[in-house]
C-alpha cells in the first residue's frame, strides 16, 4: 500500500493490491479485557476494574510508525509510503456496550482517551493530522464486533478537512469571524435545524447535508482543537458524552448503520512549510463531530470517505480491464 497524490484535487489516496484475505480463524474477541490474542496496548484510561477505555495497535494497520515517508515524484505525480499510526480505540471493556448504550461517564472516559491519543500523536513532528472515526453497522463496513473506534495519524491532512480549513480561513479573512460560530448562532436563533443542545454542545442538521440525517455536534464556544477541550474540562466531557449518546440513539431509531468522524485542528505544534500559512487556525477553525447515517435503501446513492482507499491498484485494474471479455 502506498499514498498517491491526485494532482487535480491535491488530495492523497491510499492504494495498492491488498493481499487476499485468508480465512479468519479467530474464535474469541481480541478487544475483550482477557483476550489471549490482544495486540499491543498503547494507552489506557484506568478504572477500579482495570481500564475503562484503551488504545491498541490495529491488528492490520494501514499506516506504520516505522520507516521513512520516502516522498518522491514520478513525472508530474507525487507518492509516499504510508508512514503514520493506526490504532483501535476500545470504547468500553464490555463486549456489547456500544456508545449508544454506555453510561455518560463511560463515554466521557472514552472521549478523554481520544483527546490524550491525539495530543500524544501530535508530539511527533512528522504527523500533520490525527483522524478519529467510527464505522457502525453492517452497511457502514463495521470491522470489529467489540465497541471500537479507530484513529489514524497521517503525514498529510485528509481531503475533507483540508477543504474545511481552506474555507474557514477564507471566511475569516473576509469577515474576521469563524464560519462555524456564525452557522451555530444563526441555527440557534432560527432553531429549525437544531436537534438538541446540552450544556455547551449543540447537535444540528447541516443546511446542505450530504446524506439524509447527517448530523453535526459542535461546541457552542469557539475552540479549534478537540483535544484541548477534552483534556482541560472534565465537566464538559459529560455534557458532550450525553449529547453524543442521545444523538446516536436518535440516528439508530432511523437506521442501523452510520459513519462518525471527529474533525479537529491539524498539528499546529509543528506546522509544516506547506501548512505554514494557517496562522489564524485557532481563530478560524472550530472542531466538530460529523455523523453520516447509512440508509440501506439509499446506500448506493452516496459514498463517504475521509481518505479514499482503493484495494486494487490502477495497474492491476487496467490490466484486468484490458483483458476483460467484451462484446465487440
Ligand atoms: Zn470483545
Ligand atoms: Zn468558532
Ligand atoms: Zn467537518
Amino acid at each position: 500500500m502506498e499514498l498517491r497524490k491526485d494532482p487535480i484535487t491535491r488530495s492523497w489516496v491510499m492504494t495498492g493490491d491488498e493481499p487476499a484475505a485468508g480465512a479468519s480463524s479467530e474464535t474469541s474477541c481480541r478487544f475483550c479485557p482477557d483476550s489471549a490474542n490482544s495486540t499491543q496496548v498503547i494507552a489506557a484510561v484506568p478504572s477500579f476494574s482495570g481500564w475503562s477505555a484503551r488504545a491498541v495497535v490495529h491488528p492490520k494497520p494501514l499506516y506504520h510508525i516505522e520507516g521513512e515517508p520516502g516522498r518522491r515524484g514520478e513525472g508530474i505525480y507525487d507518492r509516499m509510503n504510508s508512514v503514520g499510526a493506526h490504532e483501535v480505540l476500545v470504547e468500553n471493556p464490555v463486549h456489547d456496550r456500544h456508545l449508544c448504550r454506555a453510561s455518560d461517564d463511560e463515554i466521557g472516559q472514552f472521549l478523554r482517551l481520544v483527546a490524550e491519543r491525539i495530543m500524544d500523536l501530535k508530539n511527533d513532528p512528522r504527523i500533520k493530522y490525527v483522524s478519529l472515526f467510527k464505522d457502525f453497522g453492517p452497511a457502514a463496513g463495521q470491522e470489529f464486533a467489540h465497541p471500537t473506534s479507530q484513529l489514524t495519524a497521517t503525514m498529510f491532512v485528509p481531503r475533507r478537512v483540508l477543504y474545511e480549513l481552506r474555507a474557514g480561513r477564507e471566511y475569516f479573512v473576509s469577515k474576521e469571524r469563524c464560519v462555524f460560530c456564525d452557522i451555530l448562532s444563526q441555527e440557534e436563533r432560527r432553531a429549525a435545524r437544531v436537534i438538541e443542545a446540552r450544556g455547551d454542545y449543540v447537535a444540528i442538521g447541516p443546511y446542505a447535508p450530504r446524506v439524509p440525517y447527517e448530523t453535526w455536534i459542535l461546541p457552542r464556544n469557539h475552540e479549534a482543537s478537540f483535544e484541548r477541550t477534552g483534556l482541560s474540562k472534565p465537566g464538559l466531557r459529560v455534557n458532550l458524552a450525553a449529547l453524543l449518546r442521545r444523538t446516536l440513539q436518535r440516528i439508530r431509531a432511523l437506521t442501523e448503520s452510520f459513519h462518525l468522524v471527529l474533525h479537529t485542528s491539524p498539528n499546529s505544534l509543528h506546522p509544516s512549510r506547506t501548512l505554514g500559512f494557517w496562522k489564524t487556525i485557532d481563530e478560524d477553525y472550530h472542531w466538530h463531530i460529523e455523523i453520516m447515517p447509512v440508509l440501506a435503501a439509499k446506500a448506493r446513492s452516496y459514498t463517504f470517505k475521509e481518505v479514499y482507499y482503493s484495494p486494487v491498484s490502477s495497474e492491476t485494474a487496467v490490466k484486468q480491464l484490458r483483458e476483460a471479455k467484451i462484446d465487440g
